[in-house]
């Protein structure tokens, strides 16, 4: 009996202790992508990190049927839009801390800090330098001109980054120049558009268009091959609002029983020890001002950004989605 009172005793403490020291994150990121910064952060503080991977929409699916069991801590992801949706759902939690406030610049987390940018994607223009220069482009805007007719490859705008780009340009424009630009773009495709941003610049490199537009870490990955080395970044829009970026990131679940540990996570990984690995993974840029950017993109320089806060870009996307059918892009 007293070996089982024991026992049970136990168990309680490690349960109890198991309680405070781990923390489950819903992630739809790729598991190689973090899993080194998890390591990482757990030889560090001890606290233990369960992965959960899987699409974005059903793990926020999950988390609103688990209501109160769930077991999520974190939900982390790619595109402003898609936290965005989170915090529509209700499955984040308001979360006050100095260091993320100051780590990460007010344009890159939510205005009413459910979600928090920890990673930023630039969606930038990406030509073939067998057919243009440098000074052949300027805007997102100017693709939209007769001069490129034939010449332009685009993704899918089925796909949330292409939704993200519209929004920022109503954003800047209002929805009937935006829909003009995007109208003018799909008059210039040189082709159907493509289901993902590495055919769309396959296509470009072996000339059946000349120019795309892209996030800059699935350039980076062609270019670790030889055979793509004619495909050329142009920054676009750097005289006036700059370049679209996007955010990879995450907020905390209301539910969360961790919320102090959860909160901790995501100021870990705001941090300079974790930025500059955090965005190499994936060889995105950091959203850490003074963090190190990765040295295989350190020769595209630096760039301006657009700095709408990345909120907009998801309240605009159901504006985006509509604009892109009115013009029929695909
Ligand atoms: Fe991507």
């Amino acid at each position: 009996m007293k070996k089982i009172s024991l026992l049970l005793s136990l168990f309680i403490i490690f349960s109890c202790a198991k309680d405070s020291s781990e923390l489950t994150v819903y992630t739809s990121r790729q598991p190689q992508l973090i899993e080194p910064i998890v390591e990482q952060f757990t030889n560090e503080t001890g606290i233990k990190v369960n992965l959960l991977s899987g699409n974005a929409q059903e793990l926020m699916e999950r988390i609103d049927i688990e209501g109160e069991d769930s077991p999520a801590d974190i939900f982390m992801t790619v595109d402003a839009g898609v936290l965005w949706q989170a915090a529509e759902r209700d499955i984040l939690a308001k979360i006050d801390s100095e260091i993320l406030n100051e780590n990460i610049p007010a344009h890159l987390r939510d205005s009413k800090n459910e979600w928090f940018g920890l990673s930023k994607r630039a969606r930038t223009i990406v030509f073939s330098s067998d057919q243009f220069k440098d000074n052949d482009f300027s805007t997102y805007e100017d693709l939209a001109d007769p001069k490129w007719k034939g010449k332009l490859c685009l993704r899918t705008s089925k796909k949330v980054y292409n939704r993200s780009l519209i929004a920022s340009m109503i954003d800047a424009y209002g929805f009937d120049k935006s829909k003009e630009v995007v109208s003018g773009w799909i008059s210039n495709l040189a082709t159907e558009v493509f289901s993902n941003d590495t055919n769309a610049l396959k296509a470009v490199s072996s000339g059946q268009c000349g120019v795309t537009i892209v996030n800059t870490y699935y350039l980076a990955r062609l270019l670790d091959d030889p055979e793509y080395n004619n495909l050329s970044l142009f920054w676009a829009n750097q005289s006036d609002r700059g370049v679209h970026v996007n955010i990879s990131g995450a907020g905390v679940v209301k539910t969360s029983k961790n919320k102090k540990n959860a909160v901790l996570f995501l100021e870990y990984l705001s941090s300079n020890k974790a930025q500059d690995f955090y965005a190499s993974a994936n060889k995105e840029y950091p959203v850490l001002i003074g963090a190190k950017i990765d040295e295989s993109i350190e020769n595209w320089g630096s760039f301006s950004e657009h700095t709408i806060n990345v909120s907009k870009l998801g309240s605009l996307q159901k504006e985006a989605v509509f604009l892109a059918q009115e013009v029929g892009y695909k």
